[in-house]
């Protein structure tokens, strides 16, 4: 039974960047205005984040890391209207079968928090009262390693993984807004340092500025287009024809309603655009899609990266027109 836990676990939680996405996740589900990652060895060692959310009542302890446990959907309509990023109960129990799950949390109701370590199953270990701040802070320790095989390619891979993570962080500090972003690495060979870190600004664009610099903002072209009463795209990308530069391919980020997720088709077609318009790079690309939750389906993986859209053709064929009017001014 343990292993069938593991293995499903294992497509829940499919590398670091996953397991780190469910964590901030929770903390923003939560309210949070200050979210704290800290890694040890790039994550290999042990993954923990500190937030300042609404933190977990005691009455849900037990049940917490337990399979298919969730407070945020109580009946089936829900689903359909949701806005938290969480809702299936999933990726604390998984974690538990990949690892050492530990937490500590205290509510704004409680004198004091509460320590708990978690066993591969999701059952408490240990309970003790602790001294600390509202929040939450969950440890993940040695990811994996109850996968060995899946262990062996995460160590192999952790730079890449590492690499894959920080997008993922910025994906979210930029979209989230009045939220604080600190990222933290520590490695044996050198001190703690700083990975990412934001201050939480109210609109994108303190965030875009916050994040990569006032001087990449100034190469990007705002966009904001409306493709039907109630889909509107907003965003930023890269001016036509910028100078030589770097590769920035790594700063293309998407979103349907503040969600991270993946849009490889709209990823394509502003390539292809901006390629046209002369350029060797690629663009930056920060483009949030505010539609109702009942056009689309986030069910479509268990990261809920990928997702469906009821009228994608509609969509792609809009926002192709659009950016082509950026990239191609003067032509008709
Ligand atoms: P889901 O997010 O789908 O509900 P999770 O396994 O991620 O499932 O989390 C289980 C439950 O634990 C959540 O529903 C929430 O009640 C609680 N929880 C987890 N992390 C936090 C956090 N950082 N702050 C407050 N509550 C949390
Ligand atoms: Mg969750």
């Amino acid at each position: 039974k343990g292993v069938i836990h593991r293995i499903c676990s294992g497509q829940v939680i499919l590398d670091l960047s996953a397991a780190v996405k469910e964590l901030v996740e929770n903390s923003l589900d939560a309210g949070a205005t200050s979210v704290e990652i800290s890694l040890k060895e790039y994550g290999e060692q042990y993954i923990k984040v500190t937030d300042n959310g609404c933190g977990i009542s005691p009455k849900n302890f037990q049940v917490l890391a337990l399979k298919h446990h969730t407070s945020k959907i109580s009946n089936f309509p829900d689903l359909q209207s949701l806005t938290t990023f969480g809702f299936r109960g999933e990726a604390l129990s998984s974690l538990c079968a990949l690892g050492s799950l530990s937490l500590e949390t205290r509510t704004k109701n409680e004198p004091v928090g509460t320590h708990l370590t978690f066993d591969q199953s999701g059952i408490i270990k240990s309970e003790r009262k602790i001294a600390r701040q509202v929040g939450t802070t969950v440890t993940i320790e040695n990811l994996f390693s109850t996968l060995p095989v899946r262990r062996k390619e995460f160590s192999r891979n952790i730079r890449r993984e590492y690499g894959k993570l920080v997008s993922l962080l910025n994906a979210y500090a930029l979209v989230a807004k009045g939220v604080r972003f600190v990222c933290t690495n520590t490695t044996g060979k050198n001190a703690k340092s700083v990975v990412l870190k934001t201050q939480g600004s109210s609109s994108l664009k303190d965030n875009i500025i916050n994040t990569f610099g006032l001087n990449t903002f100034t190469c990007l072209e705002p966009l904001s287009l409306s493709v039907s009463e109630a889909i509107t795209v907003e965003g930023f990308l890269s001016k036509p024809r910028q100078g030589t530069g770097r590769n920035l391919g790594d700063r293309q980020f998407f979103y349907v309603n503040g969600r991270p997720v993946d849009m490889p088709k709209v990823g394509k077609l502003v390539n292809e655009l901006y390629k046209s318009s002369n350029s060797k790079q690629y663009p930056i690309v920060i483009l949030n899609i505010i539609m109702p939750t009942q056009s689309y389906d986030v069910n479509v993986t268990p990261d809920k990266r990928k997702i469906f859209f009821s009228d994608e053709c509609f969509l792609i064929s809009s926002l192709r027109e659009e950016i082509e009017k950026i990239y191609s001014p003067g032509q008709c």
